[in-house]
């Protein structure tokens, strides 16, 4: 913030520097600061990017606990750790995992469902301990060549685009709806005990009590429950989708903005639409699959069948046009989300076409007189 314009090279050279001052961080494997220095690069790096993507009058200012997309935030509470290819190592039958560095932390069991006993040594690039609510995780990046592990999905001869909303999930453009779980509404009411509990049993002081810490605890614990099963229910939809279309279409929606209603917020981060987004890109890339996402905008006012604007309130349910055509108000959104989509696909392969067929009239001219060419600057 003092000093715009700081890049690598000072970041590194300042890291060196606090490393002297705290006597915890000699104990770290030195991978672990390189890692740390390149997440605050990344960070910073993003905020530029911000800047250069929109002026200054329309990012939100920092606010102390804020999210805006102004100054990256501080972290206060760091619950990971990284390493590159040093400071740990797996036992030979992959079970135990044995971390070297001087923090003591000594050989784990590893348990859960990923086998990593397929991967060889050389493939895991990164390794990570991440504290959550429940427990210590190890992560494990693993450089892979996906043409190895994903087999190509048959195509399914369909496209589908869908309309995302907070009373259903999704309304798709064939008139398939899914439902909203809102597991966070389902939660709502333990949460809320969980968190007075937490609450009641703050004393102040300089030490927290082990009951306050304990109702912390489990409040926590609810909470980590709770975004588990979003998580697990948008990647479920995200797959579903990706396997039987070919081309989905949805719409880019800036989430961030609609949090700021505040009526809204919390249903909308319950919907998880940005998980659900990036999971659809994701297993998209994965299995060769097209997502496509366009602007949002009077996708719910165009009549999808005839093209004219049909002014609803967000009350009115159902559209219905002067050209006849009644549907579902999200099943007409879909269906012009679909349009939009295709159309954006279709646009480059007519540019793809136009740049061929004038390649293609060039090389037909240029085998008649040359008083034809005349525009052909080599004449
Ligand atoms: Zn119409």
């Amino acid at each position: 913030m003092d000093n715009p314009g700081v890049g690598k090279t000072e970041l590194f050279r300042h890291n060196t520097v606090i490393r002297a001052e705290y006597s915890f961080v000699k104990e770290l494997n030195s991978h672990a600061c390189q890692t740390a220095v390149e997440r605050t690069l990344r960070a910073i790096n993003r905020f530029y990017d911000n800047c250069k993507k929109s002026p200054r009058a329309e990012r939100t200012p920092l606010i102390k606990g804020g999210r805006g997309d102004g100054y990256p935030r501080f972290k206060h509470n760091t619950r990971s750790v990284e390493y590159k290819v040093s400071g740990w190592k797996l036992s030979k039958n992959k079970k135990y995992i044995t971390f070297t560095d001087q923090k003591h932390i000594g050989t784990l069991k590893l348990i859960g469902s990923r086998d990593i006993n397929y991967y060889q040594p050389e493939q895991i690039k990164r390794v990570r301990i991440v504290k959550r609510a429940d427990g210590y995780y190890v992560q494990f990046s693993i450089k892979l060549d996906p043409r190895d592990t994903v087999k190509p999905l048959k195509p399914s001869q369909k496209a589908i685009g869908i309309d995302v909303g907070l009373k259903e999930f999704y309304v798709d453009s064939c008139g398939g709806i899914l439902s909203n779980p809102k597991f966070y509404r389902q939660a709502e009411k333990q949460l809320n005990r969980a968190n007075r509990q937490k609450s009641v049993k703050f004393k102040g002081g300089q030490k927290p009590s082990r009951n306050y810490l304990k109702a912390k605890a489990r409040y926590a614990l609810k909470h980590l429950k709770v975004s588990r099963q979003r998580e697990e229910f948008v990647k479920r939809v995200a797959l579903r989708l990706i396997q039987s279309n070919d081309l989905i279409v949805c719409e880019d929606l800036n989430v961030k903005g609609l949090v700021k209603n505040r009526r809204l917020a919390k249903s909308i981060s319950d919907a998880a639409w940005s998980k659900f987004r990036q999971w659809l890109e994701y297993f998209g890339d994965k299995y060769g699959k097209i997502v496509i996402a366009v602007p949002p905008h009077y996708t719910t006012q165009i009549c999808s069948n005839c093209g004219n604007k049909v002014k609803k309130s967000l009350s009115t349910r159902t559209h219905i046009c002067n050209c006849g055509y009644v549907a579902d108000r999200d099943e007409n959104a879909a269906i012009n989300i679909l349009q939009l989509g295709l159309s954006r696909v279709g646009r480059t392969l007519t540019n793809a076409w136009g740049d061929l067929s004038s390649s293609l009239i060039d090389e037909n001219l240029s085998g008649y007189d040359g008083s034809l060419n005349q525009e052909s600057p080599c004449l």
